[in-house]
């Protein structure tokens, strides 16, 4: 074992009462197994295995402190002893796995998605249809009771501490925030009085809760909204923070409304750190940093530098609850690295449905999906080294079984290898990397260059095809051009493009297209100066929210990209990082036309009908991303050989598929067969 790589991350932090056991926090994150049936008992299997695999301290998904804090209709909230009861099998199960875990209390405020959301002030935000209630005086006082009381319920259902969310533009931010906070009363007005409704709420909770209780303090340090805090208010509320008790601050980073990507994968490893190091040397209490950290290393560099006391990672853990023991024991090339993608974490949360992880399809299952070792070992082929069958190969070697893995090509990834090249997707590589490592652990007999044919593969017991997808092509006069690509010989092939491209298609893959060719230079997700200047933040802390003009590197193409429906494009792409996408290529200047529909292709561009009307579009080089299809001729192949192979990933289905099914696919068969 050595623990010397991570000197800062892996050191024990002595808060006076208890001690954590190294710097490492699991941040909270609103998971859906509250609601889910046997949820408390999902909880503890889950928060349990993060805790053995030792990181210091969790901290649990925001709990509401009554009806008016829900994020939606029937959330969590703690507002009795029935309700605290249930969490005891949580602070149980942490406990006696070693480890440590504090309640968040959230009240949404303004976000709440339900009709009776109150607020400092009855103004609506922008992604809530809800227009909240004004707070009376009255209401102001009752909201600070039920702080109090859900810190005091916490602490009957044992856990070590609360974190109080005062960040995210929830209901404390609104009131510290003039953009929010219209009062005329003590709550409102000046910035001192704006504080009050906070402070007053550490202050009553320190009271109650006695002195041995961890208490967290998530402050937002940097808005990112017009007429947000200046960094001068954020230092001096820091300072009343730590006055009125707080144990620790936390630092929270923009606001949900705010229109700057803050833990997508396309912002660079922790970069944000820099806004808690400003912080370092204001208070004396410890300071958590966060916002994409998401492997041992970044943390450690972080620490190093003196950005902050701790760490906290909250998707990375989804992806690898083990990921501080590897690091512990030198096993860091074994992390499956959170990739950032909100794939299956977030974007399944705004669904209402369960959260997950793309790349750990057992995240928040851990009571369902398991990879127990098999009893009756058996010769397993697996044919095609993509995203589902990597993870069929792995989970199926991993329970004992004998695999022998069939690629084509010369390295494993299929797709992803491509996904791997769009800037903002850098972090595929992790994915990668963690897949070879488990085949190599696992001893999958892997067999590149080896297109496999369904006579050699009658010899196993079972045989898994995972031979994916092509891109599909379209029937349109003029295709045969060379001026026509396909999005693999533009990413895999290396095509030579033009200077004025047309792009078929506004899918996931058309966006990463054109998120391709209008990219120049070092990706601005390798690069915080880059990714500060791109998306307009004041590095400098010297505006009111942090926020500038957005300044992105001009593209060195025009681009236009087509879609066939009427629907706005972009509409199927991810729930929370969309509109993401969307800005960026519109900061790009790419034209996107919608309700196309595509007459003929000829030397000098491509002719469309638009709106009834004939247009032409001038373009070197036309790209087509128009869908996928699936490839499975050998499935068929082996079934007429009268094999009974499975089916799996992009070859089974095509339509709508991604890595997130892909990898839940060859896991789920992985773990049964
Ligand atoms: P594939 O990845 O197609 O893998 C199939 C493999 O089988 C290939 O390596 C192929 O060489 C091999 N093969 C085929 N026939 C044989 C044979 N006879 N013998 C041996 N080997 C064979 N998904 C996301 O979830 N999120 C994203 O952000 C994302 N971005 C993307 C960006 C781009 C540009 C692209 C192209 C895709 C992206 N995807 C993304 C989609 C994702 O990569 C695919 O959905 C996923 O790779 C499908 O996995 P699969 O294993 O089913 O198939
Ligand atoms: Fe990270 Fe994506 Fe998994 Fe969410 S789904 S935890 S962002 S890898």
């Amino acid at each position: 074992m050595t623990t010397s790589r991570y000197p800062h991350l892996l050191e024990p932090l002595d808060l006076g009462f208890t001690t954590l056991k190294n710097r490492v926090i699991m941040g909270s994150m609103h998971t859906g197994l509250e609601e889910e049936k046997n949820g408390y008992d999902r909880m503890a299997a889950y928060f349990a295995e993060r805790a053995k695999g030792q990181v210091g301290l969790m901290v649990t998904g925001g709990i509401a402190p009554n009806r008016q804090g829900w994020t939606a209709p029937f959330t969590s909230k703690m507002t009795s002893k029935r309700e605290a009861r249930k969490h005891k099998k949580i602070t149980k199960a942490v406990h006696d796995a070693d480890g440590k875990i504090c309640m968040q209390i959230l009240h949404s405020g303004r976000y709440g998605y339900h009709p009776l959301a109150v607020a400092p002030s009855a103004i609506k935000s922008p992604i809530s249809p809800f227009k909240p209630w004004k707070l009376s005086g009255w209401g102001v006082n009752r909201t600070i009771r039920h702080f109090v009381r859900a810190a005091k319920l916490a602490q009957f259902a044992k856990y070590d501490g609360v974190e109080i969310m005062g960040s995210e533009g929830y209901l404390i931010n609104e009131f510290v925030s003039a953009k929010t906070n219209k009062r005329t009363d003590k709550w409102g007005g000046s910035f001192e009085n704006r504080i009050q409704f906070p402070l007053e709420i550490i202050r009553r909770t320190r009271e109650a809760v006695g002195e041995n209780f961890i208490l967290i303090f998530r402050l937002s340090m940097l808005d990112l909204v017009e007429e947000g805090n200046t960094w001068e208010e954020t230092v001096h509320f820091a300072k009343e923070i730590e006055k009125a008790g707080a144990t620790i601050i936390n630092t929270g980073i923009g606001w949900h409304e705010a229109r700057v990507p803050t833990i997508a994968t396309m912002v660079p490893r922790g970069g944000f750190s820099w806004v808690t190091q400003k912080m370092m040397n204001e208070i004396k209490i410890p300071l958590v940093t966060t916002n994409r950290i998401n492997t041992p290393e970044k943390a450690e560099e972080i620490l190093a530098n003196g950005h902050a006391h701790l760490v906290s990672m909250a998707r990375p853990f989804l992806a690898d609850p083990e990921l501080v023991k590897k690091a512990i024991e030198g096993r860091e090339d074994e992390i499956n690295t959170c990739i950032g993608c909100n794939q299956a974490c977030l974007d399944h949360v705004f669904k209402q449905k369960t959260a997950s992880c793309l790349v750990n399809p057992r995240a928040c299952h851990e009571t369902i999906l398991n990879y127990t070792p098999t009893l009756s070992p058996k010769k397993i082929a697996v044919v095609g080294a993509g995203p589902a069958g990597l993870s069929a190969a792995a989970v199926a070697a991993g329970r004992g079984h004998t695999v022998t893995l069939f690629e084509a090509q010369s390295e494993i990834g299929g797709q992803f290898n491509i996904a791997k090249l769009i800037p903002g997707k850098e972090e595929f590589y992790e994915t990668l990397r963690y897949y070879k490592k488990q085949i190599e652990l696992h001893g999958v007999e892997l067999k590149l260059n080896h297109k496999a044919t369904a006579q050699e593969l009658l010899e196993f017991d079972e045989v898994i095809i995972s031979t994916g997808i092509k891109p599909r092509t379209i029937e349109l006069e003029g295709m045969e051009k060379n001026t026509v690509l396909d999005y693999e010989d533009v990413l895999k092939h290396n095509k030579s493009v033009g200077n004025k491209v047309v792009i078929i298609g506004a899918g996931g893959i058309g966006f990463d297209m054109a998120e391709f060719l209008s990219h120049e230079g070092k990706s601005p997700s390798l690069d915080t100066h880059l990714f500060l200047k791109e998306w307009g933040i004041d590095g400098t802390n010297s505006t009111r929210g942090g926020l500038t003009k957005p300044n992105p590197h001009p593209s060195p193409r025009e681009i236009t990209m087509l879609q066939r429906s009427e629907t706005k494009i972009g509409k199927d792409l991810g729930k929370t990082t969309g509109w993401i996408h969307r800005s960026s290529l519109k900061m790009k200047k790419v034209t996107m036309l919608n309700g196309v529909s595509y007459d003929k292709i000829d030397e000098n561009g491509i002719h469309i009908t638009r709106n009834n009307e004939p247009q032409f579009i001038e373009a070197d080089t036309i790209v087509v991303c128009a869908g996928q299809v699936s490839v499975h001729a050998l499935h068929e192949g082996l079934i007429a050989l009268g094999k009974t192979p499975h089916l799996i990933g992009g070859g089974k289905l095509a339509k709508k598929i991604d890595a997130q099914r892909a990898i839940r696919e060859g896991s789920e068969l992985g773990a049964g067969i």
